[in-house]
């Protein structure tokens, strides 16, 4: 068997196309759905992810804007930009670009961001309303993956979905919302004691760990659905995810690439909620 290619590329294009018609609908009624990006310091790894949303808002109809400060800018100084934002009747989501420097606390700049326009999915209000099933905004990186399985017709009811990683970006909100949709789920971590014994088990298995090679073929039920969250580098410096994907799409039914899989889907859904923001302010 060879594993179908879920293609990220192909997938954003499409459903940025459906964001830049409903952007369009939102201007005709004299709103241009906004999105804030504030990045602090020069880590240049941030700077390449601000100025591709950036750019994936013009491309996609949606106005940006983006704040630039030096490292040096303080925790109140931050917490006033975002009070600002907040009330900026033009901006509908506001991003503040992780990591931040070591003297910011960063949860208490993502608990000031108004839970109306936290298009990232960080603030605690949006994962009390995911895990509860209440509207709010879905972290942009497994809102991808999910709407990746819808792209290949997936049903997750009484599937076995074995996430591998338990962080409050990804793992942990992967977890829930194949949870919404009926899969039975598993969470695996680097306490797991035998990670190839759950994941034998799964249907469907997302790698979010940022290791090289924590899946191999070996590891993979023949037709199981493997989405690969991981962006690591290899021997030669190329970008890679967690999963072998030579070997694994061997054995997978689907499989996502790295590059070209859940990272273009990250920004994609990232507009989406922008514009979903944009919607919801509108009514
Ligand atoms: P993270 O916060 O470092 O979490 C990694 C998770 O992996 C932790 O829960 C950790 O367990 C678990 N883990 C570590 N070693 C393991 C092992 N050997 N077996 C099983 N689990 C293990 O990372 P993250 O922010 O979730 O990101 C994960 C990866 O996704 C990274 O490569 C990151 O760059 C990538 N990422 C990609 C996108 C995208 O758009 N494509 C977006 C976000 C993140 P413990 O909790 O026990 O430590």
């Amino acid at each position: 068997m060879t594993a179908q290619i879920i293609d990220g590329n192909a997938l954003s294009k499409q459903l940025r196309t459906q964001v830049a018609a409903r952007a369009q609908a939102l201007k005709i009624r004299g709103i241009t759905p906004g999105l804030a990006v504030v990045l602090v310091g020069d880590n240049p790894a941030s700077q390449v992810y601000v100025r591709n949303k950036v750019k994936a808002c013009e491309d996609s109809g949606l106005h940006s804007v983006m704040e630039k400060y030096e490292s040096s800018m303080t925790e109140s100084e931050l917490l006033a930009r975002v009070d600002a934002l907040n009330n900026d009747p033009n901006i509908h989501g506001i991003l503040v670009q992780l990591p931040l420097p070591s003297h910011i606390n960063a949860q208490r700049v993502i608990e000031a961001i108004s839970p109306s326009k936290d298009v990232d999915g960080f603030h605690i209000a949006s994962a009390g309303a995911l895990m509860t099933g209440m509207p709010g905004f879905w972290p942009c990186t497994p809102y991808g993956c999910m709407k990746m399985l819808e792209s290949i017709g997936y049903n997750l009811r009484g599937k076995h979905a074995v996430v591998i990683g338990r962080s409050n970006i990804v793992g942990k909100p992967m977890a829930l919302m194949l949870l919404q949709q009926n899969a039975t789920v598993t969470i695996c971590h680097s306490a797991t004691p035998d990670l190839k014994a759950m994941t034998l088990q799964a249907d469907v298995i997302v790698a979010a760990v940022g290791k090289r090679n924590v899946l191999t073929a070996d590891m993979v039920k023949p037709g199981a659905v493997v989405l690969d969250v991981g962006m690591n580098r290899d021997n030669e410096g190329k970008l890679c995810g967690d999963v072998d994907f030579e070997g694994v799409k061997k054995v997978a039914s689907h499989i996502t690439p790295v590059p070209g899989g859940v990272g273009p889907m990250t920004i994609t859904m990232l507009l989406v909620n922008t514009l979903e923001a944009a919607e919801r302010a509108s009514n």
